[in-house]
């Protein structure tokens, strides 16, 4: 099993340090040529604008989207935006996923927060400990995407469509696994 993280931008250290405590085996990408021997990547949070653009100027963008037709990809923050098919914005996106995003979602007032989400894949009475920074919310899902996560007032913060991830929140920062070994079971199908 390996994994790659988009490594352009934004917090993709963080991501590399939990799969690296889980023991697998990763690598930062960089050149498409990297895509060729992993099972999965991870795009990690970070200013989603910024990654689209240096995704084209690497030529990344084509091949991540080849790439997740038959693979597992995890989007976190920036990254769910970039998985996104629309994000209300001029912006290079992979348009992976039927879901619609409104990113800074949360408004200037609450730009980064915490919160104890339920996710029902991880039984409940078993929180997870999330963080927002500046985080989109995934308004629409359509076609075969479900809503993994909804916060109390029924915005949707985790979506999966297949082998396909996105979350609002960045499981990176915290020391908390779980989302983790999730989308491993993912990459492993
Ligand atoms: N606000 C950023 C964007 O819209 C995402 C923030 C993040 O990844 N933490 O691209």
């Amino acid at each position: 099993m390996k994994i790659g993280v988009l490594a352009l931008q934004g917090a993709f250290a963080e991501h590399i340090i939990m799969l690296s405590k889980l023991g697998v085996e990763t690598a930062e990408v960089r050149l498409h040529a990297q895509l060729d021997d992993l099972d999965g990547l991870i795009i990690p949070g970070g200013e989603s604008t910024t990654m689209g653009k240096l995704m084209v100027d690497f030529d990344l963008l084509e091949p991540i989207r080849e790439f997740g037709l038959g693979h597992a990809i995890w989007g976190t923050c920036a990254g769910a935006i970039l998985l996104s098919k629309d994000a209300h914005r001029e912006q290079p996106l992979l348009h992976l996923m039927n879901i619609t995003v409104e990113r800074n979602a949360f408004g200037r007032q609450v730009d980064s927060f915490e919160a104890d989400l339920n996710v029902e894949a991880f039984g409940i009475d078993n929180p997870f400990h999330a963080v927002f920074i500046r985080a989109p919310i995934i308004e629409t899902i359509s076609g075969d995407t479900k809503a993994l996560v909804t916060l109390a007032d029924g915005k949707i913060v985790a979506a999966q469509e297949g082998h396909l991830l996105a979350t609002s929140f960045h499981p990176e920062l915290t020391g908390d696994t779980r989302f983790h070994e999730y989308f491993l079971t993912l990459a492993k199908k």
